[in-house]
């Protein structure tokens, strides 16, 4: 692979990660996770340190939405139970002066496909179908979400262009990694990459 990815996933879903790390070259790929607080009001700083300590010469993070990775589970228990994956997709997507952006691949573990694939539905707008994909604070981490559904926004559907991150199923990603990553990586110096954004830095 020409890409150095980093993996950002929740401890209930290492048996996705582990295969992941099992099919790419270890060269390819960074395993390690962040497993500290980083104690800082400075947010420039927190995603200075876990960009060199962690993420480091990454330019793909590869996101794993499990049944427990979604910005209001992270809520409901002490506001930061998702503290360090939340962490990991805003150092990913933060533009340092040593460290720029990394594009960004959300992979639909199987036990979400129900819940993030609802069908098609026909659009009031254009008449047209449109698949209706559920990703939100139920199902990500807002920094994946709000860089998936660019804002703001004209029209009905997204198209592919008004997308920073991508989304891609397990199945898929599994069978032919390089394309998403390939995807993601380009995205880095895409004009989308000037809407951003990155939430609750601190
Ligand atoms: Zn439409």
């Amino acid at each position: 692979m020409a890409h150095k990815c980093f993996i950002s996933f929740k401890k209930e879903d290492m048996y996705y990660k582990d295969k992941l790390i099992e099919k790419f070259d270890k060269s390819d790929v960074i395993d390690k996770t962040l497993d500290k607080t980083i104690n800082s009001n400075d947010g420039d700083y927190i995603m200075s340190v876990i960009r060199s300590e962690y993420l480091k010469d990454s330019t793909v993070t590869i996101f794993l939405i499990g049944e427990h990775s979604s910005e209001n589970e992270g809520r409901d228990y002490l506001g930061d139970k998702n503290y360090f994956i939340q962490k990991e997709l805003q150092a990913t997507l933060y533009n340092g002066k040593d460290n720029s952006r990394s594009g960004l691949i959300g992979v639909v573990l199987p036990n979400m496909y129900e819940k993030v694939y609802k069908g098609n539905y026909q659009c009031t707008q254009c008449q047209g179908n449109h698949n209706y994909v559920n990703i939100n604070d139920d199902t990500a981490i807002r920094e994946f979400s709000r860089n998936y559904y660019v804002a703001p926004h004209n029209g009905c559907a997204w198209t592919p262009d008004e997308r920073y991150a991508i989304l891609v199923k397990w199945d898929d990603f599994y069978n032919n990694p390089e394309k998403y990553i390939e995807e993601a990586f380009n995205k880095r110096s895409d004009p989308i990459a000037n809407k951003i954004r990155i939430y609750n830095l601190r």
